[in-house]
């Protein structure tokens, strides 16, 4: 499926993504698949090649307009909250780079993105489109979700919000799960929802992070 052009399948970063999951898998990542879609995608390709020796390392880095490409566990936790199946439609806020777009790809999922920051939105795009990633992206304000082609089976927030956007709560599918970091500015805890029925939710949380703000209408006053 992928063309791996730019040094995407240099040995000396697969053995470095080897390394790395090896090490979330020590830091209590359980999801198999989650770990086997580390192991596929590129992250060194996401990030200014200044930094692809820093690719591999648990830590996030430097994108951009302020902005990052989370920690690969922060990532990988995410994604194992979201369970995403193959064929579900996953929306995600937050495009950033593109990785994790490219991780719910490698999962089977129909992925939906969107981001506020049309540098790193055209950045994400073509990274996205050179690895034949597939995915729907959009330039604009993600704390409304995506309606056009809602209800989603599982929504992911890579920023930190203030309260969970009610918008997002609304584009869940039954049975569907939202991942957003909320809390302060500082520190955020991980809150799922998931959609039980129509009407009726089971609001999970799990321990705190740290992420950039989630800015819009429904987020932080930019
Ligand atoms: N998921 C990204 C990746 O894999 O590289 C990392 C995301 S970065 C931690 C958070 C992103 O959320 C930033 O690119 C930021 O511009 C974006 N963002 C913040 N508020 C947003 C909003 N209201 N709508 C869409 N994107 C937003």
């Amino acid at each position: 499926m992928l063309n791996w052009g730019s040094g995407a399948n240099n040995p000396k970063f697969k053995q470095r993504r080897q390394n790395l999951v090896d090490k979330l898998r020590d830091k209590g990542i359980e999801d198999e698949r989650v770990l086997s879609a580390i192991n596929m995608v590129p992250r060194h390709v996401f990030v200014d090649t200044a930094l692809e020796d820093r690719a591999y390392k648990d830590s996030a880095l430097p994108i951009g307009k302020k902005q990052t490409i989370s920690q690969p566990y922060t990532v990988a936790r995410q994604t194992e909250l979201l369970e995403a199946k193959p064929g579900e439609k996953v929306l995600e806020i937050g495009t950033g780079s593109g990785y994790q777009a490219a991780i719910l790809c490698e999962l089977g999922a129909e992925v939906y993105t969107v981001e506020r920051h049309k540098k790193l939105y055209e950045k994400a795009r073509s990274t996205l489109r050179e690895l034949g990633y597939s995915v729907q992206a959009k330039l604009g304000d993600g704390t409304k979700g995506w309606s056009a082609y809602a209800p989603y089976d599982a929504i992911v927030v890579t920023a930190g919000a203030p309260v969970v956007p009610d918008d997002l709560v609304d584009q869940l599918n039954v049975n569907g799960r939202l991942v957003v970091p909320v809390g302060s500015e500082e520190r955020q805890e991980m809150v799922r929802i998931i959609k039980i029925r129509k009407d009726e939710f089971e609001r999970e949380r799990y321990s705190s992070f740290k992420f950039v703000p989630l800015i819009g209408e429904k987020g932080w006053k930019g």
